[in-house]
């Protein structure tokens, strides 16, 4: 099972992939994401772009296993052996499928509160994407900080 993106297509939504730009809707102020071309709130076609802060909590959530996992997350699970996937609701409202990091599936649970990060996603056609995924707040209150270099005197 491979979920094939074509690299100009890919291309063509980094802005909403990395930075979470959401459409607002200029007639109902209804937010999208991903963004779509008409609002399913009022049917309305003109939108601003507005970026979302990349915080919100666990709605629901899944753990892929073995055979079960697209073939371009391979590597990742024989780094890391869990896959784990979650629908998410954001703090501005939208809600996305998402990809988490930084967590075992044994510590997930419904509430939790995430954080996107830009993460290596996977390689395909020679090239390495990147993108979101969420990062339990627990978890990056935890990670050890980077040793601050100092220059030499
Ligand atoms: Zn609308």
């Amino acid at each position: 099972m491979t979920s094939y993106i074509s690299l100009p297509q890919f291309e063509a939504t980094l802005d909403e992939r990395l930075r979470l730009v959401a459409a607002k809707c200029d007639a109902c102020d209804t937010l999208t994401y991903p963004k779509r071309p008409i609002c399913p709130s009022c049917g309305g076609d003109a939108f601003t772009d507005q970026p979302l802060s990349g915080k919100g909590e666990i709605y629901s959530f899944t753990h892929i296993l073995g055979a079960t996992v697209p073939s371009e997350f391979d590597e990742e699970q024989q780094i890391s052996g869990d896959v784990c996937v979650a629908v998410l609701q954001l703090d501005e409202g939208p809600r996305l499928i998402a990809r988490l990091a930084d967590v075992t599936p044994d510590a997930l649970e419904i509430g939790l509160r995430v954080e996107a990060r830009v993460r290596k996603l996977y390689d395909q056609e020679g090239v390495q994407r990147y993108g979101l995924k969420f990062v339990p707040l627990q978890a990056l209150g935890v990670l050890p900080r980077r040793p601050v270099r100092t220059r030499p005197a």
